[in-house]
């Protein structure tokens, strides 16, 4: 990666001196597996509505800054109250306010690698101490006890569940015990939940745990990742913190009209959640059945597949294929690992048979 210049480097705050501009190398190819979007289209029906929504917005006004109308939409999804939920830019932008708001010089971040790496970003750009408790090298499995013994020194606390990129789910009793071991509050990352076993979401704990703040995004059950609409649930006085220190129209009139015609429909996206939930599953065993591959089950709508030459077979998938997936060899506790996001059946299928062939 490109580094800034000299020229740039005197004139930043001296602490980002170091950072990398930000380049995602991307290459386009048929078949883009690599983001863990959703490559289903939208329900035909879900299109006309976004679509009707989209054109009888204004464009010439400002969005409402807090995007009520979604609120409720999700409020009623979910069964919380407006005031319980704040709205972003995406996920990434209210990841990012979490840290900024709760982290910063002199505190600490509780975070478990290997897991999303913007956490780490996020932490260096506000500042943010990192307290990593590192999952188990072989299973991936959260260490429960170190995280407990770590809790009462950190300012915040990051899980991801399903976890990107190992795919496992945390157990809500945990959670429900380290909200209480940490005197800050407490973030499950639940971007890919909708993938994931029922009953296994932490919002149940919301009522009891009035630290615990869950993370959700429009960007992967509902194949959405292009309009950048991701939201949190807490307590109402957490809400309001995020409210407060947002930046007050990232989150656009398109976006906050098409989002909320989407969640309006939120039970058509079923099929689809299932078809990638049993897509994972044929890939999953497809995958285990190679000997010279080690895949890890997961809750999400990817795989991470461990295997010898990672790097060169996502190269000769790219270039030989067209067919792009994320490398991960390089990432500590990662070694020889590629990310597979779960496409349509006919992307799998060519993933499956390009693979064999690579490997053989
Ligand atoms: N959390 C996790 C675990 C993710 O993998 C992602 C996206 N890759 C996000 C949050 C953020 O998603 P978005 O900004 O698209 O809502």
């Amino acid at each position: 990666m490109a580094e800034l210049s000299a020229r740039m480097r005197s004139m930043v705050q001296p602490y980002l001196a170091g950072i990398e501009p930000y380049d995602p190398n991307f290459t386009p190819t048929r078949i883009n597996l690599s983001a863990n979007e959703n490559t289903y289209p939208l329900p035909a029906d879900v299109r006309e509505a976004v679509d009707r929504a989209l054109a009888a917005t204004p464009l010439n006004r400002y969005p409402d800054p807090m995007s009520n109308e979604l609120r409720d939409e999700l409020a009623a999804r979910h069964g919380v109250a407006r005031e319980n939920i704040c709205v972003g830019n995406g996920g990434d932008e209210l990841l990012f306010n979490f840290l900024l708001a709760f982290g910063g010089e002199g505190r600490q971040l509780l975070n478990c690698p290997p897991c999303f790496s913007e956490y780490e970003f996020f932490a260096s750009l506000t500042r943010t101490g990192v307290r990593n408790v590192r999952r188990d090298r072989k299973t991936f499995a959260l260490d429960e006890r170190a995280l407990l013994a770590a809790a009462p020194h950190a300012s915040l606390a990051i899980i991801t569940s399903p976890n990107n990129p190992t795919g496992d789910v945390v157990e809500c009793s945990f959670i429900e015990r380290l909200c209480h071991a940490c005197p800050g509050p407490v973030m499950v990352d639940e971007a890919y939940i909708e993938f994931a076993d029922a009953g296994t979401s932490t919002e149940g704990l919301l009522e009891d745990c009035p630290n615990l703040v869950v993370l959700h995004t429009l960007s992967k059950a509902f194949g959405a990742a292009g309009i950048r609409c991701g939201y949190v649930i807490a307590a109402p006085d957490v809400i309001e913190v995020f409210a407060a220190i947002r930046q007050i129209y990232s989150v656009n009139v398109l976006t906050q009209a098409a989002a909320a015609a989407m969640v309006r429909a939120h039970d058509a996206f079923s099929p689809v959640v299932e078809q990638i939930r049993s897509e994972r599953e044929r890939m999953y065993r497809a995958l285990a059945a190679d000997g010279r591959l080690t895949v890890w089950p997961s809750q999400g709508n990817f795989l991470l597949v461990r295997m010898e030459g990672a790097s060169r077979i996502r190269e000769r998938l790219r270039d030989e294929f067209s067919i792009l997936v994320r490398d991960f060899s390089y990432a500590p506790g990662l070694d020889g690992c590629l990310r597979i996001t779960v496409g349509t059946p006919e992307e799998n299928d060519e993933v499956l048979a390009a693979l064999a062939a690579l490997l053989d």
